[in-house]
């Protein structure tokens, strides 16, 4: 007779490893629980397609580069009262990623726009969407270098994979022509293809002149800002509240 053993084996012949990792539990399970034959065949494909989802959904976080785990969950409306909840769950449908179009927080430091941009990414993962957190100097230095190297054009392809790309802190820094010219490279490659979450201590008035002004400009902001639901938040800094009542 032919072994649970045997059988796992030959499940993972054809890479259905998590069939051959669980088959003596799936079939001790469907043996006490006296499930019929039609049950168990679904039992099976389903426990593996489970587990990959899992693992796919795991292994798209670890790439998505979050250098923190912030959740939604965790952020305090009652602080910040210039965005409401309703208005951040309305984005958790996904129709924006969907639709490719881009949200834009704008506001000054401490208000929670890396946090709202994280919470967001985290669950668009968890919806199986694949997820990028960049901040726009490291955005900046990875074009720079593969511009130098010959490979833009590779390297916003790989960018182009992700279905959603967070790009923190664009503005806090000047950008010199080349750094521009790339990032408007790869705007426009991403435009009305994949969605960008931007935040930004600038307003749209002030991008201009963070660009230094150039043809480059008005075109990067012209294609973030197309298709985009901007959220211009306010009040005082998270950090310092605390800081003081701490
Ligand atoms: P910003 O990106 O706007 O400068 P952050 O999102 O980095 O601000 O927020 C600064 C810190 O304060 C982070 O640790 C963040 O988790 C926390 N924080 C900011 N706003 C809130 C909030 N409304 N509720 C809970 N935590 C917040
Ligand atoms: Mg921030």
């Amino acid at each position: 007779m032919t072994s649970i053993e045997q059988i796992a084996l030959q499940y993972r012949s054809i890479r259905c490893n998590h069939i051959a990792q669980g088959l003596a539990d799936l079939l001790r399970q469907a043996e006490a629980n006296e499930i019929s034959c039609l049950a168990f065949a679904e039992a099976l494909v389903s426990h593996e397609q489970q587990r990959r989802n899992q693992r796919r959904i795991e292994m798209n976080r670890r790439k998505a580069g979050f250098p923190v785990d912030k959740r939604l969950a965790e952020f305090d409306y009652r602080h910040q009262t210039t965005i409401t909840k309703r208005q951040v769950s309305q984005l958790l449908d996904f129709q924006f990623i969907d639709e490719r179009a881009n949200l834009v927080f704008i506001g000054p430091p401490g208000v929670g726009k890396t946090h709202l941009a994280i919470g967001i990414g985290q669950e668009a993962v968890e919806a199986g969407y694949k997820v990028l957190f960049i901040t726009a100097l490291a955005l900046v230095e990875k074009l720079e270098l593969a511009e130098i190297k010959g490979e833009l054009k590779k390297q916003i392809t790989t960018l182009q994979k992700f279905d959603l790309l967070i790009i923190d802190e664009l503005g806090y820094l000047p950008m010199n022509r080349q750094a521009r010219y790339n990032l408007f490279q790869l705007v426009n490659a991403l435009y009305e293809y994949r969605s960008v979450i931007i935040t930004t201590n600038k307003d749209f008035t002030a991008w201009g002149e963070f660009f230094a002004d150039d043809n480059v400009a008005v075109p990067i902001v012209d294609r973030l800002i197309h298709h985009s639901h901007v959220f211009m938040l306010g009040g005082e800094s998270y950090r310092l509240k605390h800081k003081r009542e701490g």
